[in-house]
């Protein structure tokens, strides 16, 4: 690169810190609208810039990868980066990078949030209270109003046990109930610590009271849960996603919660976002939604932009950055921008 500071654009605004810290070694362009920037301009960017930031919303396919000659590295503000061409990235030279760990309490409590949610209806008694629901009954209280589920002594399973999925099934600990989890790998570490019992997936879902998904979106996990899953679920279980909406097969999903088949959803994540307000979803009350902030915390995002920093600025001084995805990269190009 023959001396010239290496150009980063940054697909949305992030952190003044963490901004600073790469400004002392990049020269920085962000996209400041609030809007994610159109392909065209990820694409144009990708062309002309030697490092990108980028959100889970920026689609890097190889289209983007093949036409971006000068790019070195893309630094991805999340831990998820299904929205990313590793293979395409690898063969190209090109570093990729992602947030793990900064997250984790931040997810997993939001997790925790739509559980409980879930559980005790708070959305539903909430829009209950304001829209004179209650005052229309003339009942201040009735045994049978409302009428949640219990989590002490019930069953949580965990789909993907890592970081998200074993910090959730600590805090279910915490709540009386024994943990039952699926993972591609066991932990018997885990199990040990917490009298976990590893099982198989439909084993899972007909033994769980409350199921929460924690894997990566993959080719393998697309769709894991499927109608076959979600007929074996008991009718009183409650089913939470925090992980990406293609994990679950949303017509499935729609069905069972219509047919109450089981008790109800909380969902932060989905196959479409933003989710229109007129999709079949909102119609229902068995199910709460939010709109993807499972890593929505001040700590939690400023963790990231900071992580995001860290791994630019480390790939500047010819290191290794902390968060590589693709450590294969390092055997096709060295790290830096000779
Ligand atoms: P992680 O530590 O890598 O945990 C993922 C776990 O899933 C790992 O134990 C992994 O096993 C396992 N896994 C991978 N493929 C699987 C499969 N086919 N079947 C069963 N288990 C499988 O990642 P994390 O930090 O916990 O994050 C998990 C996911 O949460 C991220 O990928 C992201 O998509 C999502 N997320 C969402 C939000 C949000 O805003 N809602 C925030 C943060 C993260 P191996 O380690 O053996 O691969």
């Amino acid at each position: 690169m023959s001396g010239r500071r290496p150009k980063v654009f940054i697909s949305r605004e992030l952190f003044d810190e963490a901004i600073n810290r790469i400004k002392q070694y990049y020269d920085v362009e962000i996209w400041d609208k609030y809007y994610e920037p159109p392909r065209e301009v990820i694409i144009e960017k990708a062309s002309k810039y030697d490092a990108l930031v980028t959100l889970l919303a920026d689609k890097i396919d190889c289209q983007v990868i093949e036409n971006a000659k000068s790019l070195r590295i893309i630094a991805q503000y999340a831990v998820g980066f299904d929205n990313i061409d590793i293979e395409c990235a690898t063969r190209h030279g090109i570093y990729v990078t992602n947030t793990p760990g900064v997250l984790t309490e931040a997810t997993a409590e939001l997790t925790w949030a739509l559980i409980l949610a879930a559980a005790r209806r708070i959305v539903e008694a909430d829009k209950f209270v304001r829209s004179g629901g209650w005052r229309d009954t003339k009942t201040a209280w009735h045994p049978k109003m409302m009428l949640g589920i219990e989590l002490k002594d019930k069953i949580l399973g965990v789909i993907g046990l890592g970081r998200i999925g074993s910090r959730v099934a600590e805090i279910g600990k915490a709540f009386g109930m024994k943990i039952v989890y699926y993972d591609i790998v066991r932990n018997e570490e885990f199990e040990r610590k917490y009298q976990a019992e590893y099982m198989d997936l439909y084993k899972l879902a007909e033994v769980s009271d409350v199921v929460t998904i924690h894997t990566p979106l993959t080719k393998e996990t697309y769709h894991l849960i499927d109608e076959r899953f979600l007929n074996k679920m008991k009718k009183t279980a409650i089913l939470v996603n925090t992980a990406r909406g293609a994990v679950v097969d949303t017509e499935a999903l729609l069905k069972a919660l219509r047919e109450k088949r089981i008790f109800a959803a909380g969902l932060d994540v989905f196959e479409q976002e933003p989710l229109p307000p007129d999709h079949p979803l909102t119609s229902l009350d068995n199910v709460v939604l939010a709109p993807h902030i499972g890593s929505a915390t001040y700590e939690a995002r400023l963790g990231m932009a900071n992580l995001v920093a860290d791994n630019l600025i480390a790939f500047y001084n010819k290191q290794i950055p902390p968060t590589l995805v693709n450590k294969e990269v390092v055997k096709i190009r060295p790290p830096g921008f000779d």
